[in-house]
């Protein structure tokens, strides 16, 4: 829209000089920009549902905190801190906190709202939210580590609680920081309060299973999907990017399903081994040295190189826009399963449809690390812990049957499993919303 006015009243010059708030503009991509297209691709299926469709471009809350911690040397550092709800038509805010050095708002915003849609498609009673705060944790102390954590969950202490809002770990976070998480809040509202966080070590209300979850549900959806495009699993090559908590254990169900890793690569660099990768001794160095460079039994490779390995299935499981226009073309993959929340730029899903490759998105394909989070918070509530057995067979009971109403979905309208998913998990959001109304 042009700034430029002429002779015009104060009423019109207001318009004029109106820009959309940058995360609202379609043309400011980012993590942000490829939601918003997303939802877009989505709006022509809601039908009635359309008349709200504006409430998923918006998130409704976002709390921006200042963390002020002491560093071990005696001076004061500053780290900006978020929260965001996007939508809890259907239930209390859930989603994880990241700690990362190119953490945003945009970022957590377009986080939170695939939280939303990504709760709806599995159909666990939650909205979408979550947090972060721009930092390096590799750069602090364990004692600053904690200090940083305990100011930012007392920051967004006024938002979170097991009724409203329940974090979870997410990039460079863990059980032992949502125990400082859970055991802040509990220390500011005067009561132990397991419920307002997940992913918690099993000692203190944690869940069996939950960590393993989001790399058993990565591995449970890609071999639905595997099956339905005749690829078998005993044997296929497939590479991993981002070999931590997701891409970790999903590349180790891989392998011990009969599969080759044949590439892996993080952030320290990347390694290759054309026969296949021994996974469990790569998992002990990546524990041992903190990156999968540096590997014995493979080859450096770099990253252009590993984008173009020769593989079936290509698990990007670290961060965001991994997959964009300038390397999927060079895809070999029959098939991208995103471990990560939001691994694939729009343009780069239009270049992988054409190339035939097929795209298990982010909000389903992750999304049975939010079940067992599900499911730690009922047994919180409950007081009642399942055995691992029973975690394993609900959670992989929910992942198959949401995989194949996206599945129907999709061959029903003729369209990505992505639109599928976002069809399925918006319509739910928006009939909530629907039958809430709006207040007042
Ligand atoms: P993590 O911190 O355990 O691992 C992150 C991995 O990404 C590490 O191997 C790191 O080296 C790698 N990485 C970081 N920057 C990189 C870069 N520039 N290039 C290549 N690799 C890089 O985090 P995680 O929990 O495994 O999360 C990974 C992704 O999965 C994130 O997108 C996260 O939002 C998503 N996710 C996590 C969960 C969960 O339960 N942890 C659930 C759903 C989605």
């Amino acid at each position: 829209m042009s700034t430029r006015t002429t002779k015009s009243s104060p009423a019109a010059a207001a318009v004029a000089t109106h820009r959309l708030p940058s995360y609202l503009d379609p043309n400011h991509l980012g993590p942000w920009g490829t939601y918003l297209q997303q939802v877009d691709r989505v709006a022509p299926y809601l039908g009635p549902l359309s008349r709200w469709v504006e409430t998923l471009k918006r998130p409704k809350r976002a709390l921006i905190v200042d963390v002020p911690i002491e560093l071990d040397n005696g001076t004061i550092a500053h780290f900006e801190g978020y929260r965001v709800q996007h939508n809890v038509s259907r239930g209390p805010g859930k989603g994880g906190v990241r700690f990362h050095q190119d953490v945003t708002l945009s970022e957590v915003m377009a986080l939170a709202a695939w939280m939303s849609v990504k709760n709806a498609a599995v159909n666990v009673p939650y909205g979408g939210a979550k947090g972060g705060i721009r930092v390096d944790p590799r750069n602090l102390t364990k004692g600053e580590l904690e200090r940083l954590t305990r100011r930012y969950t007392s920051e967004i202490g006024i938002i979170i609680g097991p009724n409203k809002d329940i974090p979870a770990p997410d990039v460079n976070t863990n059980e032992k920081v949502m125990a400082w998480m859970m055991d802040t809040y509990s220390m500011n509202t005067g009561a132990t309060a397991t419920g307002v966080v997940t992913g918690k070590p099993v000692d203190m209300g944690g869940s069996l299973g939950r960590r393993e979850a989001t790399g058993r549900g990565v591995f449970t959806v890609g071999s639905e999907a595997a099956r339905q495009i005749g690829l078998p699993i005993e044997g296929a090559r497939v590479a991993v990017q981002g070999f931590g908590n997701v891409g970790g254990i999903a590349g180790k169900l891989f392998a011990e399903a009969g599969a080759l890793v044949v590439a892996v690569q993080d952030h320290s660099g990347g390694v290759a081994n054309d026969k296949g990768l021994n996974v469990p001794k790569l998992l002990e160095h990546v524990a041992k040295t903190g990156g999968v460079a540096g590997f014995r039994g493979a080859e450096s490779i770099t990253s252009t190189e590993f984008w173009s390995c020769k593989c079936d299935i290509m698990i990007p499981a670290a961060l965001e826009g991994q997959i964009n226009k300038q390397n999927a073309s060079k895809i070999k993959a029959k098939m991208v399963i995103e471990g990560a929340n939001g691994p694939t730029t729009p343009e780069a899903d239009d270049i992988l449809q054409d190339k035939g490759v097929l795209v298990v998105p982010d909000v389903i394909a992750n999304a049975g690390g939010v079940t067992v989070s599900y499911f730690e918070w009922v047994q919180d509530f409950s007081s009642f812990f399942w055995s691992e057995d029973e975690i394993n067979q609900r959670l992989i009971k929910i992942m198959k049957d949401a995989f194949d109403g996206v599945w129907n979905t999709a061959q029903q309208h003729k369209v990505s499993l992505r639109t599928a998913t976002f069809i399925v998990a918006c319509t739910r959001i928006l009939t909530a919303r629907d039958l809430r109304g709006l207040y007042p």
